[in-house]
């Protein structure tokens, strides 16, 4: 095994990893979270999150093989992470929610956050039905990232929790003030970093002009390390709203260590630092149409680190897999699998409703549904959470290959039915 790094230091006096083997030169540019004047904020501008601004150190990284592997400490770290998991090893991590409320309107619902959590499992294991739409120019390099969520459910002292802990507070854009992390002030205080992904659910510009922002992997504060999500930008219920949970996809790639496509800054100098993301100019809103062009080449817009609309972002691609796998494995090891908390998909009696109609029950071969009102979304899960299929919700589907067993069918508006398949 031929080992091709060395260690340099930044100006600031930061040790770097510089593989040297290679031919391309990535670069690779360290974003530290900075808050802008709310003045900033306004003009009707949409930011997605405030972790745009990069302030630090531009790293030269030169690197032969992938853009991951230059962002360890050195080759040897590199292999010993690679040699303890293997691609297909799923990692679950296990979600804590922190709503902070002024108002009911800043409410969150067990409902939402379970439909959240769903979100979160289709996006990074490319279970997205939308994936259909990732352009064939992308298709060889979109990849399923293998990470599971699940909504915790032991608290820090033991107790059983639902994953959703919920305060009201008197403090305005408390997601902008930095109390959100401080039970003292209002907010909530962390639950150990080490095990969960913490999300405060909040209020963070009374005007809603910033969606989400996360902490880097790369410049850990215990205290608040996790993801805030502005209410208005959680998962909607409401079929018509436009809001389908991915600012917290989006947030949690940044959580993982993942930048911009475009870098830290407009131009064709910066980018992402990674392989297979296209160099691209800047940012893209909206749904743009296919393809778009800059920096000489076919721009990956609808990747979930662009700030496109829900509804037109759909991949993450091989790179990114990889960089955010050997993040957890090297600055968040302690999250994933210490904890009874499979990749599931958190079934709540109360969500048992007669919405949909499934006959026979218990099924052999065939499945025939009948959902009442206009819900076109229905899926299939094992009774680990596991997502199966999706199901016709108004017809008949066949099921002779599924195992015996306990199933649940969930619309997509949260309504659950069980379901048993024998023979
Ligand atoms: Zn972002």
């Amino acid at each position: 095994m031929q080992y091709c790094c060395k260690t340099l230091s930044d100006i600031s006096g930061r040790n770097l990893s510089i593989v040297t083997s290679g031919q391309r030169i990535y670069r690779y540019f360290s974003i530290n979270r900075m808050f802008m004047p709310a003045n900033h904020l306004s003009s009707g501008l949409l930011l997605r999150c405030l972790r745009v601004v990069a302030m630090l150190t531009t790293v030269l990284v030169f690197c032969g093989q992938s853009a991951a592997q230059c962002l360890f400490n050195g080759p040897s770290q590199y292999h010993s992470a690679r040699s303890m998991v293997d691609e297909d090893t799923v990692f679950t991590i296990q979600v804590v929610f922190h709503n902070l409320y002024r108002d009911e309107s800043q409410q969150i619902t067990s409902a939402q956050v379970d439909q959240q959590i769903h979100q979160l499992n289709l996006d990074f294991n490319r279970l997205n039905a939308d994936s259909i739409m990732t352009p064939e120019d992308f298709v060889s390099v979109a990849a399923s990232c293998n990470i599971s969520f699940c909504l915790a459910v032991t608290a820090p002292d033991g107790t059983v929790t639902s994953g959703l802990t919920a305060r009201s507070t008197d403090v305005p854009q408390i997601g902008f003030t930095g109390k959100y992390y401080q039970s003292r002030e209002g907010g909530q205080d962390i639950w150990a970093p080490s095990h969960y992904l913490n999300v405060w659910v909040c209020e963070i510009l009374e005007d809603g002009g910033v969606a989400g922002f996360a902490e880097s992997p790369y410049e850990i504060d215990q205290e608040k390390d996790g993801v805030v999500i502005d209410y208005r930008y959680f998962t909607n219920l409401d079929s018509t709203n436009s809001i389908l949970g991915r600012t917290l996809t989006h947030e949690v790639g940044h959580w993982l260590g993942l930048a911009h496509l475009w870098g830290s800054e407009d131009g064709c100098d910066t980018d992402d630092g990674l392989h297979d993301t296209p160099q691209q100019e800047t940012r893209y809103r909206g749904c743009p149409v296919f393809p778009q062009m800059s920096c000489e080449s076919t721009d990956m817009y609808m990747n979930f680190m662009d700030l496109v609309d829900d509804h037109c972002m759909n991949l993450f691609t091989r790179d990114q897999r990889e960089l955010m796998r050997s993040n957890i494995m090297t600055y968040r090891s302690g999250l994933p699998g210490n904890q009874p908390c499979d990749q599931t998909v958190p079934i709540r009696e109360h969500e048992l409703v007669r919405e949909i109609v499934v006959y026979p029950n218990p099924a052999s071969h065939t499945l025939n549904v009948q959902m009442q009102g206009h819900n076109p979304g229905l899926e299939l899960f094992d009774h680990t959470g596991r997502f199966i299929q999706a199901v016709d919700p108004n017809g008949s589907t066949q099921i002779g290959h599924l195992p015996i067993g306990v199933y649940f069918l969930r619309s997509s508006k949260g309504a659950v039915k069980k379901l048993i398949i024998a023979y």
